[in-house]
C-alpha cells in the first residue's frame, strides 16, 4: 500500500494527492479519506505530502472505522434471522413443543443460511413437514 502511494507521488509529483490515490480507491471515498488529512482543508500536492500525513491516509485506508448510522427497513430485507428457538420445536414434526397444536415453518423459525437457495429450502421442507404433520395432528385432535 505504502509503495503503491510512493509510486503515484512520484509519477504525479504536481498533482494533488487525492489524483493519486483515485488510482486505488473508488473517488467518494478517496475525497473523504483525502478530507482527513488535510487539517486546513488545504489540497497537498503529491510532492509535498508529509510522511505522518501519508501514514495517516494507510491507516484510514486499511482499518477506516465506520459507525452505522442506520439499518435499511425489514421490508427490504432478505433473510431474517431470528424467531422461534429451535430448541422449542420438535424436528420431526415441526411442532411446539411449548403449544400442542402449533406448528412453524420458514421465516418464522431462528433458522437461517447463506444467501443461494438455503432459505427457500428450509421454507419448503418445514412448511411440508409441517403442513403434513398439522393435517394429521387435526385429524387425530379435532373431531
Ligand atoms: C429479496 C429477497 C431475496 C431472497 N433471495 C433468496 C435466495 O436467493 N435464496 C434463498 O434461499 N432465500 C432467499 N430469500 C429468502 C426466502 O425468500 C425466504 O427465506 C422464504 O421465502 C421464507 O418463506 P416463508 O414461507 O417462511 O415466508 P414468506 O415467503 O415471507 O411468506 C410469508 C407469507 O405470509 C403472508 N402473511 C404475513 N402475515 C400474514 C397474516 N397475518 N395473515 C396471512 N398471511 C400473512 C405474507 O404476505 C407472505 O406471503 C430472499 C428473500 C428476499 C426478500
Amino acid at each position: 500500500m505504502e509503495q503503491s502511494i510512493l509510486d503515484g507521488c512520484a509519477a504525479y509529483p504536481k498533482q494533488e494527492i487525492a489524483r493519486v490515490i483515485t488510482d486505488l480507491l473508488p473517488r467518494a471515498l478517496t475525497l473523504y479519506l483525502v478530507e482527513q488529512i488535510q487539517p486546513d482543508g488545504r489540497p497537498i500536492l503529491a510532492s509535498q505530502l508529509p510522511k505522518d500525513a501519508r501514514r495517516e491516509l494507510i491507516r484510514l485506508m486499511k482499518e477506516m472505522p465506520l459507525t452505522i448510522q442506520a439499518i435499511r427497513p425489514l421490508a427490504e430485507a432478505t433473510i431474517t434471522r431470528g424467531g422461534v428457538s429451535l430448541d422449542e420445536i420438535e424436528s420431526t414434526t415441526m411442532q411446539s413443543k411449548l403449544c400442542p397444536g402449533l406448528f412453524f415453518a420458514g421465516e418464522v423459525i431462528n433458522a437461517d443460511g447463506p444467501c443461494g437457495g438455503y432459505n427457500l429450502q428450509i421454507a419448503w421442507s418445514t412448511g411440508a413437514l409441517a403442513g403434513k404433520q398439522a393435517g394429521q395432528w387435526s385429524k387425530n385432535h379435532i373431531s
